[in-house]
C-alpha cells in the first residue's frame, strides 16, 4: 500500500546529520566576481539585458524573457559586466551567464516596495522578485501562485520538512525569520483567498516547531503539523497527504486537490520582498561534509563560485566529492567554478565518497525498493524495463509518478542506481512523445 491509494506512506529512515542546526546564518565575504546564469528556474531561459562594459547595481535586473514561464535574474553585486558566456550548471544543463566584476561598493539599485491592491498585482510582483521554488525544484513562484482556477484552492501547505540529511537552511529560516514566514503565509492566503494553512515540519526540529507555533497562534487558520522524521516527508504529494489527508491523484496537480504548496524559505523571502522590494539575489545555504572545517549556514550572493564558498569554509582542499544539494537529491559538482544558483540550498564536500553511492551488484529481489517507495512504484522492475528500453512497460509501471526522492537507491543493498534510471526513463518517454 502506498500514498497512491491513500493507505500508508512508505519512505525510509535516513541518517539526519543535521550538524549545523545551531549555526546562525552568516554572510561570506563578497566575491570579486560573480557568474550569474540565465537559467536558474524550470522553464524558458532568460536572455541577458546587459552588455560587456555596462555598470550594474545590486538587485538590478540583468536577464529576462517575454515568456511567462520564467523568472527574471538580477545582479547580486555592483560592478562591471566583464563577459557574456555559456556555462554548465550542477546537474549538467548548459546556460548563458553574465560575468560581473564586483567593485566592492555594493551600491543598491533603487528598489521600490511593490504597490499591491489586487491578486494580479501580487502575481506581477512575485514575478518581478525573481522568486523560484527555493526547495530545489526552481519552479517560477508566480506560475504556481497564479493558478487559473484559483477558486478551487482553499489550503496552503508550507513545506518546512527539510528531510534531506545535512541540510538545515530551511530550519534556520524558521528560527531566524519566523515573523517573515508568518507574514508570507498571510500574504499568500489573502491574495489567493485561502482559508487554511498547514506548516509541515519533521518532529526532529522542536525549536522551530515551538517558534512557528507561538507566532502562528495569532491566526487560528494556520496550524503547525509535526510529522515523523521519515524521508521523503517533504516530497510534494507526501507532505500534502500528511498534512491535509488529501491525495493528489496520478497525473493531477496539488491545485486539483485544492492545495497550494510553497517551500518555507520561499514564503519568508516573499514577505521580505513585499516589504523591501529587493529581489532574489542571495541564497542561505548549508555548507557541511567531512571535508569542511567550518560547517555552517551562510548567506551567499547568487553567482559566487562553489570553490570560493568552500574555500571560505575550509572545505575545498580535502574534498574529493562535492554535492550541490543534499545526498539524496543533490547533483554532483563536476567543476567547482560552477556558481551558486537560486535553487542551491546546500554545498556538501566529502573527503571520501559517501556510502550513499555504493558500486552496483546484481539485484537480489529483496523488495526493499518497493517497500520504500512513497509513490507505490516498483523501482526494481522499472530499472529492468528501462534497461530493455521497454517504453510500454515503463508506462504500465507509471514511471512518470516517480518524484526522484532516491529512497529506493538508498535502501537497495545491491547499490542499484534506481532513482537515476527513472530520470533517464522519463527522458526516454519524453523523447518518444509518450
Ligand atoms: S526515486 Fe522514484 S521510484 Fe525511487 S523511491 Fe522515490 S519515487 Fe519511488
Ligand atoms: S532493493 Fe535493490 S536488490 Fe532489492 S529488489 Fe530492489 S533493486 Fe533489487
Amino acid at each position: 500500500m502506498s500514498l497512491l491509494n491513500g493507505k500508508r506512506i512508505n519512505g525510509v529512515t535516513v541518517r539526519h546529520d543535521k550538524n549545523t542546526k545551531n549555526a546562525v546564518t552568516t554572510p561570506i565575504p563578497l566575491p570579486q566576481r560573480v557568474t550569474i546564469p540565465m537559467q536558474q528556474h524550470m522553464g524558458v531561459p532568460c536572455k541577458p539585458l546587459v552588455e560587456v562594459g555596462d555598470r550594474v547595481l545590486v538587485g538590478q535586473k540583468i536577464g529576462d524573457t517575454e515568456h511567462l514561464f520564467a523568472a527574471p535574474v538580477h545582479s547580486s553585486v555592483s560592478g562591471e559586466v566583464e563577459a557574456l558566456t555559456e556555462i554548465v550548471l550542477p546537474g549538467g544543463k548548459r546556460s548563458q551567464a553574465v560575468v560581473i566584476h564586483a567593485d566592492g561598493k555594493q551600491e543598491e539599485f533603487p528598489h521600490k516596495t511593490p504597490t499591491i491592491t489586487t491578486a494580479q498585482d501580487f502575481f506581477t510582483a512575485v514575478r518581478r522578485s525573481g522568486l523560484v521554488g527555493l526547495g530545489g525544484a526552481g519552479f517560477p513562484a508566480h506560475m504556481k501562485l497564479a493558478y487559473k482556477d484559483v477558486e478551487r484552492l482553499d489550503t496552503l501547505v508550507v513545506n518546512a520538512a527539510e528531510c534531506e540529511p545535512y541540510i538545515t537552511s530551511d530550519y534556520r529560516t524558521c528560527i531566524e525569520s519566523a515573523e517573515d514566514v508568518f507574514d508570507g503565509i498571510e500574504a499568500v492566503m489573502h491574495f489567493l483567498g485561502l482559508t487554511h494553512c498547514f506548516i509541515g515540519i519533521e518532529k526532529n526540529k522542536p525549536e522551530a516547531i515551538e517558534k512557528l507555533g507561538k507566532i502562528c497562534k495569532a491566526d487560528s487558520r494556520i496550524r503547525v503539523v509535526p510529522l515523523p522524521a521519515r524521508y521523503p516527508q517533504g516530497a510534494e504529494k507526501v507532505l500534502i497527504y500528511q498534512t491535509t489527508g488529501r491525495t493528489v491523484r496520478a497525473g493531477s496537480l496539488p491545485a486539483d486537490s485544492g492545495v497550494m504548496m510553497q517551500n518555507v524559505s520561499s514564503i519568508a523571502f516573499l514577505a521580505d520582498y513585499l516589504r523591501r522590494g529587493r529581489p532574489l539575489i542571495e541564497r542561505f545555504i548549508t555548507v557541511d561534509g567531512t571535508a569542511v572545517e567550518r560547517p555552517g549556514n551562510y548567506s551567499v550572493p547568487v553567482g559566487t563560485s562553489i570553490r570560493e564558498v568552500l574555500e571560505y569554509c575550509g572545505g575545498f582542499e580535502k574534498a574529493t566529492q562535492i554535492l550541490s544539494g543534499g545526498p539524496m537529491m543533490g547533483s554532483a559538482v563536476a567543476d567547482p567554478e560552477m556558481p551558486v544558483t537560486k535553487t542551491c540550498n546546500a554545498l556538501l564536500a566529502f573527503t571520501e565518497p559517501e556510502d550513499f553511492a555504493l558500486s552496483a551488484t546484481d539485484c537480489i529481489r529483496c523488495g526493499r525498493c518497493t517497500a520504500a517507495c512513497p509513490m507505490g512504484l516498483r523501482p526494481g522492475m522499472l530499472e529492468d524495463a528501462y534497461d530493455k528500453r521497454d517504453t510500454a512497460q515503463l508506462r504500465a509501471l507509471s514511471v512518470t509518478l516517480c518524484v526522484g526522492c532516491g529512497s529506493c537507491s538508498y535502501v537497495c543493498p545491491a547499490g542499484r542506481p534506481l532513482s537515476q534510471k527513472n530520470v533517464l526513463a522519463k527522458d526516454l518517454l519524453r523523447k518518444e512523445g509518450n
